[in-house]
């Protein structure tokens, strides 16, 4: 459920026309849906109610304070993967007591600075990483509450670049490694063993790889209680997978009570981690058409958005649906939507039937709110482009377009280059 829709001819967000919207920020920009993305906070939380829980969005997905914050007044904690993130969870007021840090590279500062946030938790990676952790919480004269994210070698079944749960990806702890890292991390004095935590990958689209990781982590649990490791937090991570195309992804509800009825009578405050499910399908990225060329042995239009603003379709060959901003008597064409930047990866949709969009239309590239801006660089020196809000009849540019100033923000030229 998204609030996208047609009126008279023209796309809204929720109640502005995203032509509007255009005519006053220009294009490209990303836009979100607020009443979206409350409704899908809402629905998720809902699904595991009947169990104690914290839903951390998992802040690369989409880090705009904004929207971070938006999540924070529902009652989210975030998920962090590096020092940056915890500054921004920080700065869009999200609970530290909600904060979960995840990663494979944790950096000493890092580490220091979320221990002095007092965020809630560590997933901690690898055997280094629990030493590390205690020398500097030590120092801190502090002690860091940590789980351990295990790798249960799980077939998640999506794309290889976003699975994670796999022995060959580098996440998390081998799960037959695991007991003997229990009870060094148990042994050290500045680490507080709370939890256990996985991640098997992202855009899945049954329950089943979910099930399975949750089977193992459970006999895991069962068997650390009875070396006396009392497991307070079982983290299931992220991943649930949203429809871009014709995916079939289970309604969160389903993957809820799935995962609800394995857990009946374990007690422990149960981690999710939502990223794309949350923000997904609750944002879009608005191009306009510059050129076509219609002739020769391929169809090119040519837009404003390149892969430097929306990378998945470069990076993961991912389908995104391309609605026009304005309704029009467009013929059905075979084509190919890319960008100005210079690589022959820069594309959007390729060869794909899609309307025959003319020179100074615009068209909405659907389910860009995860991964889209947040992986979006300054390639070819393109100004980031700005991030827009709405809400019900109003919108708020949550961040502006990038300058040329800020482009070269930080740059010098040494001496012997200026004479
Ligand atoms: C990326 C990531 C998530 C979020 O994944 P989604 O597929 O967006 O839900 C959650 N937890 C960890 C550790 C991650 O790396």
């Amino acid at each position: 459920m998204h609030h996208f829709h047609y009126q008279s001819g023209e796309l809204y967000c929720e109640n502005v026309p995203v032509r509007k919207i255009a005519a006053k920020v220009g294009t490209p920009f990303y836009l979100y849906s607020a009443g979206t993305l409350t409704h899908h906070y809402r629905v998720f939380n809902a699904a595991f109610a009947e169990f104690p829980h914290i839903v951390c969005f998992a802040v690369k997905a989409n880090a705009n304070l904004s929207i971070l914050r938006l999540f924070a007044r529902l009652g989210a904690g975030a998920d962090i993967v590096s020092g940056g993130e915890l500054y921004r969870a920080l700065a869009a007021g999200v609970d530290p007591g909600k904060i979960v840090y995840s990663g494979v590279g944790k950096k000493p500062e890092e580490i220091k600075a979320a221990l002095k946030a007092n965020i809630l938790l560590f997933n901690l990676e690898s055997s280094q990483e629990l030493e590390e952790i205690n020398r500097i919480a030590g120092r801190l004269k502090l002690k860091a509450r940590v789980a351990l994210r295990i790798n249960p070698d799980i077939d998640a079944q999506t794309h290889p670049y976003i699975s994670t749960g796999l022995k060959k990806n580098k996440f998390g702890i081998d799960i037959e490694q695991a007991l003997d890292d229990y009870c060094r991390a148990r042994d050290l004095p500045h680490l507080d063993v709370v939890g256990v935590a996985c991640h098997i990958g992202s855009q899945i689209t049954q329950v089943s790889p979910f099930v399975d990781a949750l089977e193992r982590l459970k006999e895991l649990i069962d068997r650390l209680r009875a070396l006396d490791i009392q497991i307070r937090y079982l983290d299931l991570g992220g991943g649930l997978g949203i429809q871009y195309h014709d995916e079939a992804p289970p309604h969160p509800d389903e993957y809820g009570q799935q995962l609800l009825e394995r857990l009946k009578g374990l007690k422990c405050t149960l981690i999710l981690e939502p990223g794309r499910v949350l923000v997904g399908n609750a944002g879009i990225l608005v191009t306009k058409v510059l050129y076509t060329k219609p002739g020769g042995a391929k169809h090119f239009i040519i837009v404003d958005a390149g892969m430097n603003d929306l990378a998945r379709p470069s990076l993961y060959g991912s389908y995104h649906g391309l609605w026009p901003v304005v309704e029009g008597a467009h013929p059905q064409v075979k084509a190919s939507i890319v960008g100005p930047i210079c690589e022959s990866g820069d594309f959007l949709a390729k060869d794909r039937l899609m309307p025959a969009f003319a020179p100074g239309e615009m068209v909405a590239v659907m389910s860009a709110g995860a991964y889209g801006f947040s992986m979006s660089s300054n390639y070819n020196a393109r100004p980031r482009v700005p991030e827009i809000l709405v809400q019900d009849q109003d919108f708020y540019v949550i961040r502006k377009r990038e300058t040329y100033r800020q482009l070269i923000w930080g740059e010098s030229i040494p001496d012997f280059l200026k004479s």
